[in-house]
């Protein structure tokens, strides 16, 4: 089967994906997409066992980020395609930033413990975590696995959430920063699915704050949201992307790879943009 599509938001085990890169890439190669955008939460370490298994099965690996910034009390997801990973200050970074995650984890932990008696530990939740990248969902799988919860899920909805009692904030990078981090490191930051604000002022903030792309189609978006950042985008010149933020999970309700499919011209956009940065600076 000829397909030309790309999914451009995914994540591995380096971050809370289930699936290890290589079989994220075999399983892109079965759902028929052309191209993956590898987007691990606040890690890079997945992406040269992606960028090697796609030249093993041909299938073009877009590298990329996702950080989770911050602007007043909201969460802003920004992705950022094409970086230098090999940067040491931006893995220096990233490695405070993932170390933040695990103090967070372990208050969590501890959190469900004393308010709810689960009987849960912190190193169960740290065998989840194949790589550095320690996040909620590493919990929720734990308490699925304990018969807890039904599903990760009502882990989520009751437990975990972020209005539900044992929910522990954690840094995040202000929204600047992190759109200027991406920038700094040649990438192309996209401000990741937008629907998903509570704030739309939030997007409206990105953009001002130079988001140079819009991940207008992504599976949590409805069709309406679809069409309307589709619009918002190409008003202020930016580019269009999308992906099915695909973790691996299986289950119904559960994004699947492949669920958004991107034509591949949106990674010559990004390509070029790579380009255009790179003159501007000099
Ligand atoms: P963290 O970065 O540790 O705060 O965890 C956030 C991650 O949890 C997101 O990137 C999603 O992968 C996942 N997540 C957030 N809300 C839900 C939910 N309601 N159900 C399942 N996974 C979720
Ligand atoms: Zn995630
Ligand atoms: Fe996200
Ligand atoms: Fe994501």
């Amino acid at each position: 089967m000829v397909c030309h599509f790309a999914d451009l938001h995914t994540h591995t085990t380096a971050s809370d994906g289930l699936l290890t890169p290589s079989q994220l890439v075999a399983q892109a190669l079965e759902a028929g997409l052309r191209a993956i955008g590898v987007t691990d939460h606040d890690s890079t370490d997945g992406l040269e066992e992606a960028m090697a298994a796609g030249k093993r099965l041909g299938v073009q690996i877009v590298p990329g980020i996702e950080l989770n910034t911050q602007a007043d009390d909201e969460e802003i997801h920004i992705l950022g395609y094409y970086i230098r990973y090999d940067l040491p200050w931006l893995q220096d970074m990233l490695a405070a930033i993932r170390h933040v995650r695990w103090t967070r984890t372990k208050k969590m932990v501890e959190n469900l413990r004393r308010m709810y008696n689960f009987d849960i530990t912190f190193e169960e939740v740290q065998q989840e975590v194949t790589q550095g990248a320690a996040g909620r969902p590493h919990i929720a799988r734990v308490l699925f696995k304990k018969g807890i919860v039904k599903d990760v899920t009502e882990a989520f909805e009751k437990y975990i959430g972020t209005d539900c009692p044992a929910y522990e904030p954690r840094y995040h990078l202000p929204l600047e920063q992190g759109i200027k981090t991406i920038k700094d490191a040649g990438g192309v930051p996209v401000l990741a699915h937008p629907g998903l604000l509570k704030d739309q002022k939030h997007a409206m903030l990105a953009i001002e704050l130079g988001v140079q792309g819009i991940e207008a189609i992504h599976s949590k978006h409805t069709p309406q949201q679809c069409e309307y950042y589709e619009i918002l985008a190409r008003k202020y010149g930016l580019i269009v992307t999308g992906g099915s933020d695909y973790h691996g999970e299986k289950g119904k309700n559960m994004p699947q790879l492949g669920d958004i499919k991107m034509p591949c011209s949106v990674i010559e956009e990004l390509k070029s943009l790579v380009q255009k940065n790179l003159h501007s600076r000099g």
